[in-house]
Parts: structure tokens; sequence; C-alpha cells
């Protein structure tokens, strides 16, 4: 499967990462599955081929590739890739302003597939509006 990351539009394509060209919204044909519109939502290259990552409005996705001369080669599929903020990575100050240290740890042990106890992240999860509020990272465990 192809994944684009929802922020960066970073595509990821046969385990290369490719930055985005291009963010430019056009239109490029239809749905193959409902036959909505299907509008670009940014545009790769490699050395042989562009790469278009493309969206309908029910969030069919396709990665539609042509050759360098934009002759159509073949269609593939795409999935969305939420980027996801790691624990470890948050600044110490920012966690311990709104979770307890516990909660933390367990946080982070939840993420890295390590044992942790449930009722912590349970308490941890009722803060989690109040820490994007403050700090406009959502955490999502
Ligand atoms: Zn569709």
């Amino acid at each position: 499967m192809n994944q684009i990351e929802e922020n960066s539009l970073v595509l990821i394509f046969k385990g290369q990462r490719l930055e985005p060209v291009s963010r430019e919204k056009n239109m490029v044909g239809f749905c193959s599955r409902c036959e909505a519109d299907l509008y670009s939502i940014a545009y790769h290259n490699t050395d042989d081929r562009w790469l278009v990552s493309a969206g309908c409005n029910n969030g069919h996705l396709f990665l539609l590739q042509y050759d360098r001369q934009w002759r159509w080669l073949q269609d593939g599929d795409l999935e969305m890739k939420k980027e996801v903020v790691r624990i470890c990575d948050i600044a110490r100050e920012k966690l311990e302003a709104v979770f307890t240290a516990a909660e933390i740890r367990d946080l982070a042990a939840c993420q890295e597939g390590q044992p942790y106890t449930r009722q912590n992240l349970y308490r941890a999860r009722a803060k989690y509006e109040k820490f994007e509020r403050l700090f406009g990272i959502k955490i999502d465990l």
C-alpha cells in the first residue's frame, strides 16, 4: 500500500519518501469506485514517472502514475497516514504540566507496545483535550 502523510504530504512509494513538488488541487478525473470527481492532493516525481496523489469527496484515494511525458501508466492504491506524535518527542515540561509522572510513563509504554497500567491511560485520555488546547499537540492513543 502506498501512503501519503497527512500534513507533510510526503508520499511513501516503494519504500521511498518523496516530498511533494506541488500541492495544487486540480480535477484529475473520476473516482473509479464512486464516479465522483477526483482531485489531486499532491504531485510527486521519481526518475521515471510522475505520481499524483488524488482523492474524491468520499475519501477514496488513488495514486495516479504517469511517465515523464504525462502518458498514463496505471492507478495504484493509496492510504492517508496519520502522523503520530511520539510521547518521547514531546518536551517533558509540557507533559508534566498536564499529566502525572505515572500517566506519562504509561502513555510512552503504551505507544512502545510495553506493558502499562490501563487506569493511568484512561486518566490521561481525559486530559488530551486540555493538552491539545494548551500546546496544540494532539495525542491519539
Ligand atoms: Zn470515490
